[in-house]
């Protein structure tokens, strides 16, 4: 175990901005989560798990008490049939190490989610997702520290209530479990079209065979496609997608539709409808604009990258003067993506 006392949190995260923590812990093993949340909690020290802090707006006061990270690694076969593999990841591995590997074993069910920052053990958390996929696809179960029984414990899929861009860790259960371990079912059998409109395009453009498409070429597009449009948190500190998609009611969206032909709409369950934040927040014309110290990306507007904000003041105002824009023009209230701390 090792510890560290007074950290700026503001390194530890890729917003960048957020005061210091009291102690950052980092544990290799579920016997040193353990250790290391009852002493925690024997000291009366308020306690918070943190993985690549990719997720994650930290405020100006920081954290008076114990930042733990997860550092449990190693990669494991459960089972290999002929047509699917079940592997268990530690939550500390890289997420995005994680796929490369599954890829490049051939295994498909995540590699659209090539290149999402972070860790395997905060992929449950807000269910991750992109072009197509998302977690709770292969998701098969999660062994976690239950900080109420102070005792280890496996979840299914149904236990997890994943849903778009959420599950029980980031809502009803939100501080009780710490995730060590992750379980997923991927299948060996070629990713089978018609792919997420972008991803399809960008293979088309670049004359791939869409039906015979291995997982390796659809990593490669995924990660050139995402290189183009996000920001790389090391060289403009951002957290990815700022804001949710809405979710609409789909007699909202057909009013939209009417008054804005071109808007981007797309069915979630037959009553509503799922809108991009990106397109809500680029047809305020706020794209490349700068509000204290915070810019909409220039590529991509649902992003928000930290350009020279003084703290959280900053963040929170930006945030505030976007959602009103987007509100005045489309009575949508956009949602904030990242939790906070
Ligand atoms: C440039 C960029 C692009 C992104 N693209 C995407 C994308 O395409 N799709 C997408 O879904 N997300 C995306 N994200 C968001 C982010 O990468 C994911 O949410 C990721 O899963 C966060 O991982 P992390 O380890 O950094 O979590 P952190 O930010 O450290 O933590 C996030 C939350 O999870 C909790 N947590 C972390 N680890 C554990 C654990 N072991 N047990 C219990 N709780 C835990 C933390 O307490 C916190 O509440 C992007 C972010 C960036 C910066």
């Amino acid at each position: 175990m090792n510890i560290q006392t007074n950290i700026a949190l503001s390194t530890l995260t890729t917003m960048k901005i957020g005061g210091n923590a009291d102690r950052v812990v980092n544990v290799t093993s579920e016997e040193e989560l353990q250790r290391a949340y009852n002493n925690s909690k024997e000291l009366g020290q308020p306690i918070y798990i943190l993985g690549g802090g990719s997720n994650l707006i930290v405020h100006d006061e920081g954290f008076a008490g114990a930042i733990i990270r997860i550092k449990i690694m190693g990669i494991d076969i459960l089972d290999d049939n002929q047509e699917t593999a079940t592997i268990t990841a530690g939550a500390g591995e890289t997420w995005d190490v994680f796929v490369q590997q599954m890829v490049g074993r051939n295994l498909s069910g995540i590699e659209t989610m090539s290149g999402i920052p972070g860790t395997v053990g905060a992929a449950p958390v807000q269910n991750i997702g992109a072009y197509g996929q998302e977690l709770a696809d292969t998701f098969v179960s999660l062994r976690a520290y239950d900080t109420q029984s102070d005792d280890f414990v496996i979840l299914k899929k149904e236990d997890c209530g994943f849903a778009y861009r959420h599950s029980i860790f980031r809502g009803e259960q939100v501080g009780r479990y710490i995730i060590t371990h992750v379980t997923l079912t991927l299948n060996k059998k070629p990713p089978v079209p018609p792919f997420y409109d972008a991803l399809q395009q960008h293979l088309s453009q670049r004359q791939v065979n869409i039906a015979g498409v291995t997982v390796q070429k659809i990593r490669d597009a995924v990660i050139e496609i995402r290189s183009n449009k996000l920001p790389d948190p090391s060289q403009l500190p951002n957290a990815g997608s700022f804001f949710k998609n809405p979710i609409v009611p789909l007699q909202l969206g057909e009013t939209l539709k009417a008054t804005y032909p071109e808007i981007p709409i797309y069915p979630v369950d037959g009553i509503r409808v799922k809108i991009p934040a990106g397109w809500l927040i680029q047809s305020c014309d706020l794209k490349g604009r700068v509000f204290h110290g915070v810019k909409v990306h220039d590529g991509n507007a649902v992003v928000l990258v930290n350009e020279s904000a003084q703290g959280y003041a900053d963040l929170a105002a930006a945030r505030k003067e976007i959602t009103d824009c987007v509100y005045r023009k489309f009575k949508i209230t956009l949602e904030q993506e990242p939790l906070e701390l």
